[in-house]
Parts: C-alpha cells; structure tokens; sequence
C-alpha cells in the first residue's frame, strides 16, 4: 500500500459527505453508540483499501485487501465496537485478533486507551505497520503471530474482539480475558456463515455466551498442531 494515498480529507467519493451518508445508513441499520458512530464518520476508510477500491470505500461492504483477506463490512466493524463498548465500565486495554487492513483497530483506537492487534500474514501485517504508524495512530501495537494462542505477554484484556472466525472461541482467549472482560468473536464451523457471540467472564471460572446476528468472516487459521 503506497503512503501516496494519504489524502485523509478526500475528495469526490471519499469526502465528509461520503462517509456521512455511510453513519446514516449505520443508524438505519441499528447502531446506536454515539461515540462509534462519531468515530466512523471521521475515519478515512478509503485510505485502508487499495487506491482502485477507493470509489467503493464507503459503500457498506467487506472488500478484499489482498492476500485472499477482505476489509470487513463497515456496519459490521460498528456493531462490534458497539458490543465491545457494552460493559459495565469502558474497556481500557483490548486484543484485536487479525488486523488485516487495520481499520477496525483504527475504529477502536480513539475510544480506549491501548489496542493490541496480531495478524498472521506477514505481508499484509508490514504494509498496515506503514500505514497505521503514517496516519500517526500511536496507541496500536501490532504483533506479527497467530493470534488463536493470544497475546500472553500483555493478558489480561478488559476485551477482545476477533475478525476471523474458528470453530470454537479458542481457549487462550477466554483465559487471557480479565475478569469481567468480554471477547466479541464470529464462530462457526461454515466458512462465510457463522454467529457473532459475546462471551462474557465474570470470575475465575464462570463465563456465559449470548448469542447475536449472522456474519461472514474469513476462518482464523490455527498455525501451530
Ligand atoms: N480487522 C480487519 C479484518 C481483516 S480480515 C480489518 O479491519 O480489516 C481477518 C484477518 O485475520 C486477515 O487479515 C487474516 O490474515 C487474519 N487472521 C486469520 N487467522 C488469524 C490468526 N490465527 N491470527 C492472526 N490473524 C489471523
């Protein structure tokens, strides 16, 4: 991705109007946090997705990013952020599994104090690196792992949210969860087809699951046996 592109103002179909029209389609759908809704309106997603996708930018749609991974859909990366935000107190230090483009852990940088995001692919974890540290979001940490296994080093999260879907919420998460976290992840055994659950910790040993709407999401891929 070429640093080129950092015309965070935009022009034509990337300009304030665009992305207003994109908040109001968000409200129509149900998203309801203010402050999701103020932070979607001001990020320039256009930046995120290669320069020829840009027209479509902030079209409500998943585009791809290369590498067989795709941007997710914007009313998607809202609800999310807006399950993430539910707890009783907001949470201060989260996980992202898979950032892929970045753009999700660009939505949640401005509403809590520290984002740490792991992504697998290498290639796709250097240009977002580049790209997230040029738009000068200086509060996301990025690691290049297989994010299934967590990031121990920095666990507990007061909240984690995943952007690639196991079958099952994988154990390391619910363990690096702090008490009264909550993990916000697609599951499902479908690829392209699985339910979004907030799963919530509320001591050592007790966890409950709710379940919310359908998504499509790339598998998260298990590296290690
Ligand atoms: N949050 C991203 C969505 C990216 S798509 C955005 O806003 O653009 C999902 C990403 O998860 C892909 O980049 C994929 O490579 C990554 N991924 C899949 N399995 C993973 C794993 N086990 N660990 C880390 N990243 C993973």
């Amino acid at each position: 991705m070429g640093l080129r592109k950092l015309d965070i103002e935009g022009i034509g179909m990337t300009s304030q109007r665009t992305r207003n029209r994109l908040v109001a389609r968000l409200m129509e759908k149900g998203v309801r946090n203010e402050a999701v809704l103020q932070v979607m309106s001001r990020m320039p997603r256009h930046l995120f997705v290669d320069e020829a996708l840009a027209s479509r930018s902030y079209e409500d749609t998943a585009l791809p990013i290369g590498h067989g991974q795709t941007i997710s859909q914007p009313y998607i990366v809202a609800r999310m952020t807006e399950l993430l935000l539910e707890g009783e107190k907001p949470p201060c230090k989260v996980l992202e599994v898979g950032t892929g483009s970045g753009y999700q852990a660009a939505i949640l940088s401005p509403l809590v104090d520290r984002v740490f995001t792991v992504e697998r692919v290498e290639p796709l974890f250097r240009s977002t690196q580049e790209l997230l540290h040029a738009l000068g979001f200086r509060n996301i940490h990025m690691f290049l792992r297989d994010g299934s296994w967590g990031l121990p080093q920095e666990a507990p999260f007061d909240a984690i949210i995943a952007t690639a879907a196991p079958e099952v919420a994988p154990p390391a998460l619910l363990e690096q969860l702090a008490v009264g976290g909550r993990l916000v992840i697609p599951v499902g055994k479908q690829s392209g087809y699985q339910l979004l659950q907030v799963i919530v910790r509320h001591s050592e040993t007790a966890y409950s699951v709710v379940e919310h709407e359908a998504v499509q999401f790339v598998p998260m891929v298990n590296d290690k046996p």
